[in-house]
């Protein structure tokens, strides 16, 4: 500033500014400072304007000071400023206090309004019957306020006596202690107003505002509008309690079917209150008298009324119905298991991990690991789910879209359930690829220790993309013999079709040949022609040896019962008995599918470290038999365990 004055004497600058101009600046600077400072909601309605108008002239007086300390002079012409005539009637209406200014020595406004009204008077009490000259002259001490930082306190106006916000008299009963410190530190006590208005206000995003249920903090949840309620009402909790618990339930309510869940809970134990009442011969219309109480006003006096909607039911039969049943942990061990059935397998671990790093990007992140899953047997699929498997991608977007769960505590439940129900999808199959190895290994004669310790993640995924591992009881030597068998079946029949095609071609030849050898000797002869072309349709080509040995795919062989052509072919080392290194389960007539099977996706390759952990646990778990003690004594158990199973015959 002081460059940029030009003019004849340069050692002049902007202390040196005509006094009516310093005023003038400071009165617009004041407009806009007014226009977008803090005024607490409290007072913010139209018939609130004189409080409103004392605690803007309190807030203003700390700018105004602010500009009379920038330099001597501005202090000089900033004392005579409007500013302090008008805050002065705005304090003391009455002019209770107007003769002090009238004293021989003169009070500039400024002094007479800084030291005659506003240090001597409460300022509370000011707020609070502003069209009176309640608090006057009363002031005692200083107490500190969140807003107006230390103001001039009377007797009564003791630090928990009045909101430490918005200075509103604790004669309102909705002034109570302040429990968040946090917050607001050093405040002893809050307002109904100021609690829901900071509530909102400390509101990052949209989300956070709708999980709080928006301006009227009414929430769908009745455990968030719990919570909102005893912080707004009773003043209990702080707000980032609140604000985590509405995020948490939010998720909740967007992601898994607590909602629904609860509807069933509460219905359930609706129906019991009302059998036990009938049984007891309680009148009906008692018990319909009773329920009313318990609904909220929202809800109409049907019969039906109470069971279509939960959120409006009493918070109370809520809260009971949902800690008892556990509803929370089956909805999100059930959200778990439908993101690992629907071949999600990326933990709420790691999401949380790639929130931390970039709390942006995390769901980006999700989105562009998300490889495409597989079922391993889609025909087992329910029909709908067949028809538009090109149309529905596996994992569905909305599942791989998922936000991470807001908040620690529950991202940790999140996880353990993923970790659960990861075990519980995959450790029936992850068994069957152990019981598979250890099969045949027994039947090569190799260590399965050794071949299970060389599969990694990627050959586990592999084997669980193969349908036979979701068989228990599956012959695994019949399988591989099948398939050996089908293999060699296929090249042979593909000789036998080259040697046909060969043979016809010759035939054809010599057909030809004869042909024209005829037609030489004999010019028309119908008959011959006739037997020629019948000997061409009946040619070997079509017979049915060939029709027999062409690769139709033979049906997949599950069962051990049709060894009769698995027996023909020799068997690698034909043992007739096997024993096995662990218990496994013997092999079954007819294998049974295990219930329910995830779509598995196409590679792991993708996934991040704490959703490999989860899933080599679970394999870890299912070789765990692989590697136990090993002495005799061990041996043994297994052996007779084995034989009392029925597991030690292996079919050849
Ligand atoms: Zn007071
Ligand atoms: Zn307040
Ligand atoms: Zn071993
Ligand atoms: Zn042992």
């Amino acid at each position: 500033m002081r460059s940029t004055y030009k003019g004849k004497v340069t050692h002049r600058s902007w202390q040196h500014l005509p006094q009516e101009l310093v005023r003038l600046i400071v009165t617009h600077a004041l407009l806009d400072i007014s226009a977008n400072a803090y005024v607490p909601k409290s007072w913010e309605q139209r018939d609130q304007w004189l409080p409103r108008m004392v605690f803007n002239v309190v807030r203003d007086t700390d700018y105004m000071e602010n500009f009379m300390n920038v330099c001597p002079p501005w202090f000089a012409a900033l004392e005579t400023h409007l500013f302090w005539a008008q805050a002065a009637a705005v304090l003391d209406p009455l002019d209770a206090l107007l003769s002090l200014q009238r004293t021989p020595t003169r009070f500039s406004p400024y002094n007479h309004f800084r030291y005659n009204i506003l240090n001597r008077c409460c300022v509370p009490c000011r707020v609070n019957a502003p069209h009176t000259s309640t608090g006057l002259w009363t002031a005692k001490r200083t107490a500190y306020t969140y807003v107006l930082g230390s103001v001039p306190v009377c007797r009564d106006h003791v630090k928990d006596r009045f909101c430490g916000i918005c200075l509103r008299d604790a004669t309102d009963e909705s002034v109570l202690e302040n429990e968040d410190g946090e917050t607001w530190s050093g405040i002893d006590a809050t307002c109904r107003s100021c609690r829901a208005e900071w509530l909102l206000r400390n509101c990052d995003s949209p989300r956070e505002r709708e999980a709080l249920g928006g301006r009227s903090l009414r929430s769908v949840d009745w455990e968030t509008r719990q919570a909102v309620d005893t912080f707004v009402e009773a003043s209990e909790g702080t707000i980032r309690e609140v604000r985590s618990l509405a995020l948490e339930r939010h998720w909740l309510r967007r992601n898994t079917k607590i909602a629904e869940m609860l509807n069933h809970a509460v219905a359930a134990s609706r129906y019991a209150t009302r059998e036990e009442a009938a049984h007891s011969r309680t009148s009906y219309t008692y018990v319909d008298g009773d329920n009313d109480d318990d609904l909220s006003d929202a809800d109409p006096d049907l019969d039906n009324a109470d069971t279509d909607d939960a959120d409006a039911d009493d918070a109370d039969l809520l809260g009971i119905t949902e800690d008892a049943g556990g509803v929370r942990d089956l909805a999100i061990n059930d959200w778990a298991r439908n993101r690992i059935l629907d071949g999600h397998w990326y933990s709420p671990a790691d999401q949380w991990q790639a929130m931390l790093q970039s709390p942006m990007s995390q769901s980006a992140e999700a989105i562009s690991t998300a490889v495409p899953a597989i079922h391993p047997c889609p025909w087992n699929l329910p029909p709908e789910e067949q028809t538009d498997a090109e149309a529905r991608p596996h994992p569905s977007p909305t599942m791989v879209r998922c936000d991470v769960p807001p908040s620690f505590p529950l991202c940790t439940a999140a996880y353990e359930a993923f970790k659960r129900q990861l075990r519980a999808v995959l450790f029936p199959a992850m068994r069957n690829i152990v019981r598979k190895i250890v099969i045949e290994c027994a039947v090569d004669g190799v260590d399965p220790c050794i071949k299970a310790a060389r599969y990694d993640v990627e050959d586990v995924a592999r084997e669980l993309r193969d349908v036979g591992v979701w068989y228990n009881g599956m012959d695994w030597v019949t399988r591989r013999q099948n398939g050996e068998r089908e293999r060699t079946e296929r090249e042979r029949a593909k000789e036998e079709r080259e040697r046909e095609e060969r043979r016809r071609r010759e035939r054809e030849e010599r057909n030809e040949q004869r042909r024209e050898r005829k037609e030489e000797s004999v010019t028309d002869d119908s008959s011959s022609e006739g037997k020629s072309d019948a000997s061409h349709t009946t040619s070997p080509v079509l017979s049915a040896s060939t029709l027999q040995t062409t690769p139709s795919p033979p049906p997949l062989v599950l069962k051990k019962g049709d060894t009769d052509e698995a027996q023909v072919l020799p068997s690698p080392t034909s043992p007739t008995t096997l024993t096995f290194p662990i218990a496994i389960s013997p092999v079954l007539d007819s294998p049974t599918l295990i219930p329910s099977i995830p779509y598995v996706p196409v590679t792991m390759a993708q996934l991040p470290p704490l959703s490999i952990d989860a899933f080599k646990a679970v394999w870890r778990e299912a070789c765990a038999p692989l590697f136990q003690c090993r002495c005799t004594i061990c041996e043994r158990a297994v052996q007779k365990a084995n034989i009392e199973a029925g597991s030690t015959l292996v079919p050849t």
